[in-house]
């Protein structure tokens, strides 16, 4: 989602933005204080929806100008402050804090066709009956995925996910559950950019192809080049003495106990470990606190995708075990159930 979409009313150049349902609940509510939570790449259209909301309820309009990554990550301070937020461009995913009840999930859904990128990937498949995922943005598609694939003499098997998830195919960058335990040999993913397909092929070790529907790339993933890279980070890591074990105060991606064991497996393991309880994580937080090394138990994106933007190498719960001599058998990527 890194172009910036043109507006016009609720709906937008590249995403369908059900505004309508929004409205609709804060009349019905009768909020006067309305909150607005979008991820980075909607960021720009923010202004846009925020005036019509003030237009069409009259509501005072209030926009959180912290990031936002996913579901995961919902502005709690936000919703003491209105009555209501609106949180765009993922699905629900959380409960327990009182405060969730105020938020309102808005699915920003991508309009790209999905048939020639997924015509295109037949000629990469090889087995007739294939498992099929996607992320939030393109799930409305599922059923011109599944039918594109009928036409090329191809099956799509299609399974429902764990708890963080709303839809059946659908998978997050750190959770899998909906390509596991299938009676298939191999995947297809459908959507935009190598993370979410790479996690596909690490969590299942079958072969996966990625349909991008946006640029119409297709592409078989190749998971060595992301395993040398993370046996790489594995290996600075070995020296470290101090380690930050980094544990996140966002309410989706909260792991307080994987972050104490960690902290103590490596204190039995001889390492100076220091529990860190934060909101974002951050270089310059590494950097002042002078570790050589640190354990995340947040967004498991951070260790992944953004390794490139640390000094010190930033491992998984699971890369951590590794460098401990704790985990003998296969790489394991880490999930949150
Ligand atoms: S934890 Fe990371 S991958 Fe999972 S929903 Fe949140 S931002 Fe996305």
């Amino acid at each position: 989602m890194d172009r910036a979409p043109s507006t016009s009313g609720s709906s937008f150049e590249l995403f369908e933005i059900g505004l309508d349902r929004a409205l609709e609940l804060i009349k019905k509510s009768d909020a006067r204080t309305v909150g607005i939570q979008v991820p980075e790449g909607l960021k720009r259209i923010v202004s846009a929806v925020a005036k019509e909301i003030e237009e069409k309820t009259n509501a005072e309009v209030i926009v959180s100008g912290d990031p936002c990554y996913g579901a995961c990550d919902v502005d709690l301070d936000l919703c003491r402050v209105a009555e209501l937020v609106i949180h765009i461009g993922h699905s629900e995913m959380l409960e327990g804090d009182p405060q969730l009840d105020k938020i309102v999930y808005i699915e920003a859904r991508m309009r790209a066709s999905v048939d020639e990128a997924v015509e295109k990937a037949t000629d990469l498949l090889s087995a007739r009956r294939v498992g099929v995922v996607t992320t939030v943005q393109h799930v409305h598609k599922l059923d011109d995925i599944v039918e594109v694939l009928k036409n090329g003499g191809i099956e799509a098997v299609i399974r429902t996910g764990g708890k963080r998830t709303t839809y059946p195919g659908q998978i997050l960058g750190c959770n899998y559950e909906a390509a596991r335990n299938m009676d298939v040999e191999e995947y297809l993913f459908v959507g935009t950019g190598q993370f979410h397909p790479l996690g596909v092929a690490l969590a299942t070790r079958k072969k996966v192809v990625a349909a991008d529907p946006v640029t119409g790339n297709v592409s078989i993933m190749d998971t060595a080049p992301m395993l040398k890279r993370r046996y790489g980070a594995i290996a600075r890591a070995m020296d470290a003495e101090r380690i930050a074990v980094l544990a996140s105060k966002k309410p989706g991606q909260k792991r307080m106990d994987l972050a104490r064991k960690m902290a103590a497996l490596g204190e039995e393991h001889g390492k100076k470990m220091l529990l860190i309880y934060l909101d974002r994580v951050e270089p310059e937080v590494l950097i002042n606190l002078g570790v050589d090394a640190a354990v995340c138990t947040a967004c498991p994106r951070i260790a992944l995708d953004d390794q490139a933007k640390y000094s010190v190498p930033i491992l998984t719960p699971p890369e951590f075990e590794i460098l401990l001599g704790l985990r003998k058998e296969d790489y394991l990527l880490d999930e949150i159930e």
